[in-house]
């Protein structure tokens, strides 16, 4: 049985305080350990006060950093950097880092191997755009971002990643994927990592769908068979839903 993941992604998003009470919130919900767990990815400047609330329930990730153990990288964030706010969780792959700033195949590649040389566990997303589902050509543009990227690692390595598949149509659109259009391409993604690293790797990964999960949502799309859990933009930056969401989850 593969335990459930409920992580929030705060993106850009909050002020300080709002931080604080939000995770404050977070951490009193009362949900199964055992069977979900959940994680806040927040903005890095906020480790500090959030680590100090000793987030006891939730776990803390980073959005972002940079794949180099230090140097003339102006405004970028180590690995080393997250080592010392005790950041065990990175995000890698999320199309707004993809569109936005422009990371390729081959950069991602280095920031997956520089997230699990140093043991953090990679949260690896993928997922097409819109002009891409329309032309049914998803499963080969998702299969090329995890070969490009990730599916190089060890099946030991692989043992410490976490998929997203984030369609970029339904990412901050309102626009969810069906639960069987996810659950379709989750069990195209296991089965690409059975055809790579074997039947026990493929049962094992989590497999997260991202893109407009909602309170409304969740519980149906979690209760697919090869869907783990969710990584949650918008709705994890509302008290109420994201404790719904994770309620959902058990
Ligand atoms: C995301 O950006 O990872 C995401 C899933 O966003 P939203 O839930 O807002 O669609």
């Amino acid at each position: 049985m593969r335990e459930k993941i409920v992580a929030g992604n705060w993106k850009m998003n909050l002020d300080k305080s709002q931080a604080l009470d939000l995770a404050n919130s977070n951490n009193s919900v009362d949900f199964n350990s055992n069977k979900v767990e959940v994680l806040v990815f927040s903005p890095a400047v906020y480790f500090d006060s959030l680590g100090a609330l000793a987030l006891a329930n939730i776990r803390l990730g980073a959005q972002n950093f940079y794949p180099a153990q230090n140097g003339a990288f102006t405004g970028e964030i180590s690995l080393a950097h997250l080592n010392d706010f005790g950041i065990k969780n990175v995000l890698v792959g999320h199309s707004e880092r993809r569109m936005l700033f422009g990371e390729n195949h081959n950069f991602l590649k280095q920031k997956v191997d520089a997230a699990i040389a140093s043991g953090l566990r990679v949260f690896f997303c993928c997922g097409e755009p819109d002009d891409i589902r329309e032309a049914n050509k998803q499963n080969e543009y998702v299969e090329r971002q995890l070969r490009e990227s990730l599916l190089h690692l060890s099946t030991n390595e692989l043992k410490n990643v976490v998929i997203a598949y984030e369609p970029v149509w339904a990412i901050g659109t309102g626009k969810t994927a069906s639960n069987e259009q996810a659950n379709t391409m989750h069990r195209f993604i296991r089965d690409l990592i059975a055809s790579t690293h074997g039947a026990s790797s493929a049962e094992s990964i989590q497999i997260l769908y991202g893109g407009s999960c909602n309170a409304q949502n969740a519980e149906g799309l979690f209760s697919e068979s090869d869907i783990d859990g969710g990584l949650i933009g918008g709705a994890s930056l509302k008290k109420d839903d994201f404790k719904s969401i994770i309620q959902a989850a058990q």
